[in-house]
Parts: structure tokens; C-alpha cells; sequence
């Protein structure tokens, strides 16, 4: 199996060089180039299956040319060491609660396959990854890389302006993981990671790789708890769901995708926007344009020019009318958000994260598009609530626990890098790690 480009001017490459990659050379996404379509007795017995016996199933196609069995073992169990109930909402709902990761977030699976990968990857060679982050990209590749042996992770973030929670997950994760502050913004980190990148002198002397959101090999683990879900689904029902995936970069969502060239057995996908909607307009119109992110309480998915969309749109060989065929796009503004943690809280007891809320809202509105009350729905689940008390427990009137993992987290020292965002100063850090500037504050 190889990787091409989604611009088509780039080889195509195993699926290594697509990962150490990150982005081809051609400034395109990396796709497969073909999807294996899983066997019919696996459907068959789908109830049967553990996450990791369908993640050794789902992903070895794609990664056969270059790993052994072993291998894929080794990063799977690695990897995916927590759980992912699907939980019964309602008589027709089903919550597939991705949050119980590290992190609290779904990004949890694709940052900890992607770390155990590069771990596997490197070798002998050292690799030094560079990440800039506004928050939460950043403590998944933390948690996700602290325990890897082969690979260094720097990872910048703009200081002061990230939430307490996440920078105690991005300067507590130790080992090789250093947390980089920056007198600036994120647009700051962004660029200094983008002029490292950029540099010949950098990069003759060190092995630079990126583990951001467009890394394949962040998203090829997406689709499996999709089949996952199916598989605790089984357990409940025999017909076939449609699925609502809270969404801004469209990552998650084109998992799902990936998951039905697999042959999932499912509807349709629901695209579940805040009002950064530029991808339900999509839908509607026919027409793509991107726009500047608007601030809203689901932030994590404040995206105005998502990035997978390319990936997307390959998917449907670049037919919007194809893509109505199995995907439909809603949004909602912050007041219906709060409205449906509110009313889900008082009428069924559980407590939804803003961005989960959000794919509760658009499972409603599809089914009264269908006109169907009792149509089966699939939600999921992005976030734990606690990651976002804040919001959350105003409009509930309760406090939530932190998940014990994270109060430990929350009591560790914070230990960083602070550096004025001068491109001289991190290269030459990068260069020279003898001083570290190691500072602690708490
Ligand atoms: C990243 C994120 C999303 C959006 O996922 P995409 O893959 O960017 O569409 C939704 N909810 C939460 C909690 C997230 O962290």
C-alpha cells in the first residue's frame, strides 16, 4: 500500500516516509491509495472484537509494506491502553465516548499511535519533533510522546494564553518531551516551527519531523473506533446507525469516512458544526469559502479552512454531489449548545461537553429532517466534560470530578523553556541544548 498525494504532483511513498513526512512534498495531504474493503466475515463477527483486535484487522493493509506483525502489535497495545465505551442515551441514542485517553479527548488516539509509530520508526536515528500549539493538539502529543524512547518533542506554546489544565499536561509530561514557552502568540510558534522547518542548515544537522493534525498517521487510527463503536453497537442492535460527528478540522469526521470505504455498515455521517460553518454551507451550496474562525464555547473546533476537507473532497472524487449522498452538515450557535447540555442533563442525567453537545443538536435536527423519531444515532463523543468545567458546570449547577489521572496531573511541577519568540535564540537552542533554560514557576 502506498500514500499519494491529494495535489497528485508528489511519488507515492510506504507509509513511513508518509508519516516522517507529515505533509508531501507537493504541499498536499497524504491518502492511501486504495482502501482495503474488510471481509465479510469480519462484519459478521464485528460484536466479538476488542479495539485492538480491530486496530490489528483495520491497519495492517496499510502499513504491512513497511512493519511486521510485531510491530503493529507492539503500537496498538501501546497505544489504544484505555477504553471507549459506547454508552445508551436513549431508547435511539448511543454516546461513543472517545475521552477516556490521557488527554480527555479524542486526539488521544491518533497522537499515542502516532508517538508509539515514530518510536518504532526511529530507530537508531534520533528524530526531533516540532510542534506549536494553542493548547489541546499540544497535551495529546505530550502524554502521547512521554513514554517514547527514540524520539525528542519540543513543543512551543504561547504563554498565558492557554488554559491552566492544558499546561500542566504540556510542561508536566517529562522524558523527552519539553515544553517550550513563548513570550508571544500562537501565530509566534507557528511561525518559529515553520522557519525550522525551512531551514537547510537545521536540517542538515538534525532528523525534524511534525506530528500535527495532518499527519496520516494520525488519522488512519481515527476510523478504528468508529468500527469499534459498530462493534459495541452490535451488542445492542442489528440495523445500521447514522453516525454525528462533532467536527472543525474534519479529522475525526474523515476517519469515519475512511472507516466506510472499509465497508462499515452505517447511514450516512452527520457533520455537527458550531457556527463556523463553512463546511454545512459547503454541503448546501456547492460552494467552499473559507473565512476567519469566530470564538465560540466548542473553541476546539473554531475552524474556519479545515484542513482535511482536501481529504475529503478526495474521498468523493471531488463531487459535492456524491458527498450529499452520505454526509449532511449542521451548526449551531453557543445559546443551542448550553440549551442541549441543559436539557440533556435534566432529562437524561448525563453530562455533555460543549462539542459533544453540538453533535447531540445536529442528530435531533436530521431526524426531523427524516421525519423519523426513532432513527438510530450514533454521537461522538469528542470530550470529557471536565476538560471544559468552566462551561459546563454553570449550566448544570454541578461541580464535575476531574478523572483521577488528571488530578495527579494537576499537582505536578511545571517545568518549561522560556524563550522570547526569536527565531536566532530556538534555532540555536535547538542546536545547543547544552543550557537549558529550565525554569520552574508554580
Ligand atoms: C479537535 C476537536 C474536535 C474537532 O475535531 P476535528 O478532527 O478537528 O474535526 C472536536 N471536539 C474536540 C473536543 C476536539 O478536541
Amino acid at each position: 500500500m502506498k500514500f499519494i498525494s491529494t495535489n497528485k504532483k508528489s511519488e507515492p511513498v510506504a507509509f513511513n516516509d508518509a508519516i516522517l513526512n507529515g505533509l508531501a512534498d507537493d504541499g498536499g495531504l497524504y491518502v492511501p491509495n486504495m482502501f482495503p474493503v474488510l471481509p465479510e466475515s469480519f462484519w459478521k463477527h464485528l460484536s466479538d472484537y476488542s479495539l485492538t483486535d480491530i486496530a490489528k484487522i483495520a491497519l495492517s493493509p496499510y502499513t504491512s509494506d513497511n512493519w511486521d506483525e510485531d510491530i503493529l502489535d507492539a503500537v496498538i497495545t501501546r497505544a489504544f491502553n484505555f477504553k471507549a465505551p459506547l454508552v445508551t442515551l436513549d431508547d435511539h441514542t448511543y454516546v461513543m465516548e472517545l475521552f477516556h485517553g490521557p488527554t480527555l479527548a479524542f486526539k488521544d488516539f491518533g497522537a499515542r499511535f502516532l508517538a508509539h509509530s515514530f518510536d518504532k520508526i526511529a530507530g537508531d536515528q534520533k528524530i526531533t519533533i516540532l510542534v506549536a500549539t494553542s493548547g489541546d493538539t499540544g497535551s495529546a502529543v505530550a502524554q502521547g510522546f512521554k513514554d517514547a524512547k527514540h524520539v525528542t518533542v519540543k513543543l512551543l506554546y504561547p504563554s498565558g494564553k492557554v488554559s491552566k489544565l492544558q499546561e500542566q499536561q504540556l510542561t508536566t509530561a517529562g522524558g523527552n518531551v519539553k515544553a517550550i514557552e513563548i513570550n508571544g502568540t500562537f501565530d509566534d510558534c507557528q511561525h518559529l516551527v515553520k522557519q525550522a522547518f525551512s531551514d537547510p542548515e537545521l536540517r542538515e544537522k538534525m532528523v525534524l519531523s511534525s506530528a500535527n493534525s495532518i499527519n496520516i498517521g494520525r488519522l488512519l487510527p481515527q476510523s478504528l473506533y468508529y468500527i469499534y463503536a459498530l462493534a459495541q453497537y452490535r451488542k445492542k442492535r442489528n440495523d445500521v446507525p447514522v453516525i454525528s460527528v462533532p467536527s472543525g478540522n474534519m479529522g475525526n469526521v474523515t476517519g469515519g469516512l475512511i472507516a466506510m470505504k472499509m465497508g462499515i455498515p452505517v447511514q450516512n455521517f452527520i457533520i455537527a458544526t458550531n457556527i463556523n460553518d463553512v463546511v454545512p454551507e459547503y454541503l448546501e451550496k456547492g460552494i467552499f469559502t473559507p473565512r476567519k474562525s469566530q470564538r465560540t464555547i466548542s473553541n476546539a473546533m473554531d475552524v474556519g479552512n479545515p484542513s482535511n476537507l482536501a481529504r475529503i473532497q478526495h474521498l468523493f472524487d471531488d463531487s459535492v454531489e456524491q458527498m450529499r449522498r452520505s454526509l449532511q452538515g449542521y451548526s449551531f450557535t453557543d445559546e443551542e449548545t448550553k440549551g442541549a447540555i441543559r436539557e440533556v442533563f435534566e432529562k437524561k442525567g448525563y453530562v455533555l461537553d460543549p462539542h459533544t453537545a453540538i453533535g447531540y443538536l445536529a442528530s435531533l435536527k436530521y431526524r426531523k429532517k427524516m421525519d423519523r423519531k426513532e432513527l438510530p444515532v450514533i454521537i461522538m463523543s469528542t470530550a470529557h466534560p471536565a476538560k471544559f468545567k468552566d462551561i459546563v458546570e454553570p449550566i448544570i449547577g454541578e461541580s464535575i470530578p476531574l478523572p483521577a489521572a488528571l488530578e495527579q496531573c494537576m499537582k505536578k511541577e511545571k517545568r518549561s523553556i522560556k524563550m522570547e519568540p526569536s527565531y536566532k535564540d530556538f534555532k540555536s537552542y535547538l542546536l545547543d541544548q547544552k543550557p537549558e533554560y529550565e525554569t520552574t514557576n508554580r
